[in-house]
């Protein structure tokens, strides 16, 4: 069956061609699929043949919201979605002043290891295709009624461990046939696999590039993120400069504090220094709670920043969104896996 979902606008030009269509078939049936047509069928300006012939020859499969929480605290929604083979991802829609964001899943689970992350305690089952990417920020529109501005590959997965599908997936959502969300309205995520820093800034994209630190030395970095063995703080600062330098965009680090663990004052020096005329600007986060976690969120957030500041470094703290419905990091697809464990096991 054919993902036509995933295609470019050209791609779907020469896929149309093949079965003899004339062109402005793939820019209708193009604009169907991003508006969020649910089938084959919703497409009334094709002829009965034609919508019978895609029907038998491609897949459209939109996922089913499994389960829609909604934040009492700050109106943040968090979407649990049913894919077409049954696995579940998570979409969480903030709402900020300068726009509605959408922070969407890239993978189904993740195989990174962080310590500290919900996301990757099962391992990951499998990589979304571009599509379902897509999807998420279609139907999370499409069910909230709320418009989306802003878009960040910040849900469950590792982007760059899923290179083509999301650079697809960047081309889609920035078509102008389709949902035209500006590069600068998105922020890709990463936890730094380098080579794969090096491979995105060869497409010079305008979007926000965020590299999750969380340790500025190798001893720490290498216990809590296992992406750092054998690479290596310094190596993933020189990925970065390079980026820098590629792309002209600077970097913005994420880190999340950890009591005890990445939270002392020499850390805050040695990560000054190392980001010392790189242009990046630090997000730090209080880290969220994962039960399963020995990991526990840091108090001294306020000192670390003052501390990053003095040194002449931007820092910002992450305003906490959803706080009521786990929206953070695979905490929900965790919670119904174990549910749906726990009823196998009955
Ligand atoms: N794999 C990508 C994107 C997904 S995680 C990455 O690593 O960047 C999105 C962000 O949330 C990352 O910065 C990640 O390190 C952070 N994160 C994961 N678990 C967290 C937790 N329990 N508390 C705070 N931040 C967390």
């Amino acid at each position: 069956m054919t993902d036509l979902k995933s295609m470019n606008p050209a791609e779907m030009a020469a896929y149309f061609k093949e079965l003899g269509e004339p062109a402005f078939r793939a820019g209708q049936v193009f604009q169907w699929l991003h508006r969020g047509a649910r089938s084959f069928d919703e497409m009334t300006n094709l002829s009965k043949s034609l919508r019978e012939k895609l029907k038998s020859s491609c897949t459209l499969c939109p996922p089913q919201v499994e389960r829609r929480q909604v934040s009492a605290l700050d109106g943040t929604i968090k979407y649990l979605w049913r894919l077409g083979d049954g696995n579940c991802i998570e979409t969480v829609l903030m709402r900020y002043h300068h726009g509605n964001t959408v922070c969407i899943s890239s993978q189904v689970g993740c195989r990174m290891g962080c310590a500290f992350c919900a996301s990757t305690l099962g391992g990951k089952v499998r990589d979304l295709t571009a599509a379902e990417m897509l999807d998420q920020v279609l139907f999370t529109q499409l069910d909230s009624g709320l418009p989306v501005s802003n878009i960040v590959l910040m849900g469950i997965g590792e982007p760059l461990d899923n290179f083509d599908a999301v650079l697809r997936f960047l081309e889609l959502v920035n078509s102008p046939e389709g949902l035209n969300i500006g590069m600068r309205h998105i922020s890709l995520s990463t936890c730094g696999p380098t080579e794969k820093i090096d491979k995105l800034a060869e497409y010079q994209l305008q979007l926000t590039l965020s590299v999750s630190l969380h340790a500025p030395d190798d001893e720490t970095r290498s216990r809590i993120m296992p992406v750092n063995r054998g690479v290596g703080v310094e190596q993933l600062f020189a990925a970065c400069r390079r980026y820098f330098e590629k792309t002209g965009r600077r970097i913005s680090y994420e880190y999340a504090m950890i009591d005890g663990v990445n939270d002392a004052d020499w850390q805050a020096d040695l990560l000054a220094r190392h980001l010392k005329g790189t242009h990046g600007h630090v997000n730090l986060i209080p880290l969220n709670n994962v039960a399963e976690s020995p990991l526990k969120p840091s108090r001294r957030v306020a000192a670390f920043q003052q501390r990053l500041e003095s040194h002449g470094i931007p820092t910002t703290v992450r305003r906490k969104l959803g706080g009521d419905i786990d929206a953070s990091c695979g905490q929900l697809r965790r919670k119904r896996l174990q549910e749906q464990q726990a009823g196998q096991a009955e």
